[in-house]
């Protein structure tokens, strides 16, 4: 999912959480269609069929204005962001692909994966945890809103495909 970035007609992503990427085909269905003016290119890159042949687009610049959504998604991955990448039992920091997603009440004695049952823990803690009753994650988990995350977000460098990208995201 993550070949081409997609900026709004402004320059600005068409959002950040998560970053607005799509397919190599569907950035070259923009391109041919017109939609979309192609502002990077892949080195290296060329996809052809019988009758043509084209560079890959690294990042696509709509030319119309998409009105967007602010609105999250629940993930590990922004409930990582949300909890500030600690754990919320021991209060270490944790590397993204250590996070492991707790559900404070268990799944098992009715809990759900909401925004408001699940926390961010390292994974001694959420094996601990299991077969101890009553610990409480440090923050309350509670829906954060679009910009609240946005904000934490800029804490975190941004993992992207390519390098390039990041001139056009921060
Ligand atoms: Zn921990």
């Amino acid at each position: 999912m993550s070949d081409t970035l997609v900026l709004n007609a402004d320059g600005m992503p068409v959002s950040v959480l998560p970053l607005s990427t799509i397919t190599w085909q569907e950035s070259i269905k923009y391109m041919v269609l017109e939609k979309a003016d192609v502002l990077l290119w892949h080195e290296n890159w060329i996809v052809r069929s019988a009758r043509w042949e084209t560079q890959v687009p690294s990042v696509i610049m709509l030319r119309d204005y998409m009105k967007v959504k602010n609105s999250i998604r629940f993930s590990r991955n922004n409930v990582y962001i949300r909890d500030n990448g600690q754990c919320q039992y021991c209060g270490s920091h944790i590397e993204r692909k250590d996070a492991t997603l707790d559900h404070v009440t268990p799944i098992a004695k009715g809990g759900k994966t909401t925004w408001e049952n699940c926390t961010t823990a390292c994974s001694p803690c959420n094996a601990t945890k299991s077969d101890k009753a009553g610990w409480k994650p440090r923050l309350k988990p509670y829906k954060p809103d679009y910009y609240d995350l946005v904000n934490k977000r800029k804490k975190f460098p941004f993992q992207v495909r390519n390098q390039d990208w990041l001139q056009f995201i921060v």
